[in-house]
């Protein structure tokens, strides 16, 4: 259920959104999200497909990049690889302080078809 109210969230925003597009279709629409989230990417790319339908993002493909957790381990001053919150320092075992990446989400990117490709897209389907 987390991820269908991720990918509601996308839409309301590409929908807020629309008059940026010109009345043209979207063909990809990319998010970072952040490890941490602790999303399942194909639950949101199913639940992006279900929802997506009369839609502005009707004809767009949704894709997805995974950004690794990231943290800092006050103790060794360094850098750590953070996976999930109960993660430690894999050096010292303390608790990682601060999260420094993995725990956002972000529409990086959004694509549309020009009109040759769109009129394209229609003649295979
Ligand atoms: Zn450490």
């Amino acid at each position: 259920m987390h991820e269908l109210w991720i990918a509601r969230r996308i839409l309301t925003i590409l929908d807020q959104q629309k008059a940026c597009f010109d009345h043209q279709r979207l063909k990809s629409v990319l998010v970072e999200i952040g490890e941490l989230i602790a999303i399942e990417p194909s639950s949101l790319l199913f639940s992006f497909d279900v929802i997506k339908k009369n839609s502005i993002a009707e004809s767009a493909t949704l894709f997805i990049t995974l950004v690794l957790g990231q943290a800092w381990c006050d103790h060794c001053q360094k850098k750590s690889r953070m996976p999930n919150y109960f993660a430690t320092c894999p050096i010292c075992q303390q608790m990682l302080s601060k999260i420094i990446q993995g725990e956002s989400i972000h529409l990086k990117n959004v694509e549309v078809y020009s009109c040759v490709e769109f009129a394209a897209v229609n003649v295979k389907k």
